[in-house]
């Protein structure tokens, strides 16, 4: 059972995030936001993925302009993505963003970021400070000798100071970096010397193939000790990967109730079908389906009935044909050929609740 960092709540939109909520999903769009058609169709399918929360750059005042329509009809709420230029922040809140990501290393003087978190508190709205080992201020590369966890964490911790200072309490912070060591320990260092609630990811992590692994090992190794309350696996491809992805690393962890986590077997010289595309064949039918359980898809009788008993719904082939197992219970045979089928039948069946959050999932 993995126990949370104590941290402070905040509110973006309908969401909350920090505390006892469930750790949320974020992605963002690669759409050009311009394009309000597009983004909108994007947000639309990044909500069917289970993602929480949308991030959206806003490059200039007629992306700000694109933002206000597109948060007029979006289903899910809309952070502003600004960097240089304190004015798109203004035009952003302007606009109805929920949250407001910048960067302070990179937003100019003191004098325009309080401009910025005084707009933010009158409206209510969250900021997140991001901080990120490519952008991290020449002082502190001087100061640190290069990037380091301590210099990222110096450089968070003097921008949350400086919004307190400020008298703006409603952040959330995030230090992000391309090597993975390096964010993880920066992260746990953070967790230890703030309340704040912690945005986690793995910066350029790389394409949809390569990228997983980094940021599946930097989130999941912190997540498992309790350290993260929103998590964005940065993909280069399309963001739907990115949220799958997130709600993957959080089901493996027992994080989140809603999803099923299908088990398979490696197959070997014993397996008595062609389990690798049934397993296929289930894992794409269920994407985004959001009840929530275990399936196991086993290949034999070696180790099948046992995994799949312990799952809510089990399939151990046999030699002719399956055996379909449901909470435990056998449920008779199943041919070969119906497997699939059988399977998302019984999904259907399975209660929303079945895996509660923080609970271990089967093994
Ligand atoms: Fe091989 Fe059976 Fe184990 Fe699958 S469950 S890997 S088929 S021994």
């Amino acid at each position: 059972m993995i126990r949370r960092r104590e941290t402070q709540q905040i509110s973006v939109g309908p969401l909350v995030i920090g505390g006892d909520a469930p750790i949320s999903v974020q992605s963002m769009t690669n759409t050009p936001t311009k394009d309000v058609e597009a983004t909108l169709g994007q947000i639309e399918r990044l909500q069917e993925a289970g993602c929480d929360l949308v991030r959206l750059a806003v490059p200039d005042q007629e992306a700000a302009k694109s933002f206000g329509l597109i948060r007029k009809r979006s289903p899910l709420p809309l952070a502003a993505d600004i960097h240089f230029d304190y004015r798109l922040a203004l035009a952003a809140l302007d606009q109805g963003a929920d949250k407001i990501r910048i960067n302070p290393g990179n937003i100019g003087s003191k004098q325009r970021l309080r401009a910025v978190l005084k707009e933010a508190a009158a409206r209510g709205v969250p900021i997140r400070i991001g901080v990120n080992g490519g952008s991290l201020e020449k002082g502190l590369l001087r100061k640190h000798g290069g990037v380091t966890a301590t210099a990222l964490v110096e450089s968070a911790l003097a921008h949350l100071d400086y919004c307190r200072e400020a008298g703006f309490t409603d952040t959330v912070v995030s230090i992000k970096y391309s090597r993975v060591p390096m964010m993880i320990e920066a992260n746990r260092l953070l967790a230890g010397k703030t309340d704040r609630p912690l945005h986690l990811g793995v910066t350029e992590a790389g394409s949809v193939k390569s990228g997983l692994i980094p940021s599946a090992v930097g989130i999941g190794t912190l997540l498992a000790e309790g350290i993260g309350d929103t998590i964005r696996v940065s993909l280069t491809g399309d963001p739907v990967e990115e949220v799958k992805a997130a709600r993957r690393i959080l089901q493996s962890l027992g994080l989140r109730r809603e999803g099923i986590t299908v088990i398979s077997c490696p197959t070997c010289a014993r397996t008595h079908t062609d389990l690798v595309h049934i397993v296929e064949e289930v894992e794409k039918a269920l994407e985004g389906v959001l009840r929530s359980g275990v399936v196991a898809i086993m290949g034999c009788e070696v180790n099948g009935p046992g995994e799949a008993r312990e799952a809510d719904i089990g399939i151990a082939c046999g030699p002719r044909q399956a055996l379909l197992f449901r909470q435990g219970r056998g449920e008779g045979k199943v041919p070969f050929d119906r497997i699939v089928e059988v399977i998302l039948r019984e999904v259907e069946r399975l209660p929303p609740t079945a895996l509660q959050a923080g609970e271990e999932p089967h093994e």
